[in-house]
């Protein structure tokens, strides 16, 4: 079995939620506002067994999927996308943007179906697209590869976060497993400072910085519409969080 597939430039999948490595976040502070998405997966998904591998066990049947993500509504472009639709930070993108359409969360023998264009996408997979994928293989892996070594190599950081904030959060446990036991699971945003500090030389104020005037300029941009009410919420919470850092940084000058 073989699959075709060639970027048109539309740009439609650059919207809303963008995963990200805890490196692209920390990197793009300027750029995005930060989050972490948690998600349930049970056994018996394709994702799980490599999920556990790179996230932590909630419970025998269930792991999580613990991603720092680019927190925009799904209406919203991505703020690195040009006019013309194309990334204007092609060369410093996003791991996660370079391996489009494939998925490093899953393994190479399970990315048929991400092939297939989603409503709306351009994609072209007709038979003027070249082939990328062959009998479960990715032609040209090396993006594929690299992202999968960016989420080998900061697991231990999400396990540790994971550790530490189901321990110290009861109630994000209950969230949680009430989730789980949804056959659609469930998925939960937190705050990105918790993982940070998780994250070794880093310098926290710097970043703070940074992260406060994406969420001022989201903010001031986000309707005042119902259902855009969550993302004011956290982007609200977020904001106060960046400024006692800064407040608290200062006070150690
Ligand atoms: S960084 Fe570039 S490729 Fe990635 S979502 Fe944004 S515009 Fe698209
Ligand atoms: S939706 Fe498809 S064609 Fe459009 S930018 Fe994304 S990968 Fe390219």
């Amino acid at each position: 079995m073989e699959r075709r597939f060639a970027c048109t430039v539309c740009g439609k999948c650059c919207y809303g939620w963008l995963p990200l490595s805890i490196s692209d976040a920390l990197s793009h502070a300027h750029r995005f506002p930060l989050a972490v998405l948690w998600g349930t997966v049970r056994q018996g998904a394709k994702a799980f067994d490599l999920t556990e591998k790179l996230g932590i066990r909630l419970d025998k049947k269930t792991a999580l999927r613990i991603t720092p993500i680019a927190y925009l509504p799904p209406s919203f472009q991505c703020p690195a996308l040009g006019e013309d639709m194309r990334c204007t930070i092609h060369e410093e993108k996003p791991v996660r943007c370079r391996t489009m359409p494939f998925s490093a969360d899953r393994e190479m023998s399970d990315q048929a179906d991400l092939l297939i264009p989603r409503s709306g996408w351009l994609c072209n997979t007709q038979p003027d697209a070249p082939v990328v994928y062959r009998d479960g293989n990715i032609l040209d892996a090396t993006d594929f590869n690299r992202e999968r070594q960016v989420l080998q190599d900061q697991a231990t950081t999400i396990q540790s976060y994971a550790a530490f904030l189901l321990k110290s959060a009861p109630s994000l446990k209950a969230q949680l497993d009430k989730q789980a036991k949804r056959p659609a699971g469930g998925q939960i945003v937190l705050k990105i400072l918790p993982l940070l500090r998780k994250v070794a030389d880093i310098d926290l104020a710097y970043f703070a910085a940074r992260q406060a005037l994406v969420l001022k300029d989201i903010l001031a941009r986000l309707p005042e519409t119902p259902e855009f009410n969550e993302y004011r919420k956290n982007y609200v919470d977020g904001l106060e969080e960046m400024d006692r850092m800064l407040i608290s940084a200062k006070g150690t000058i």
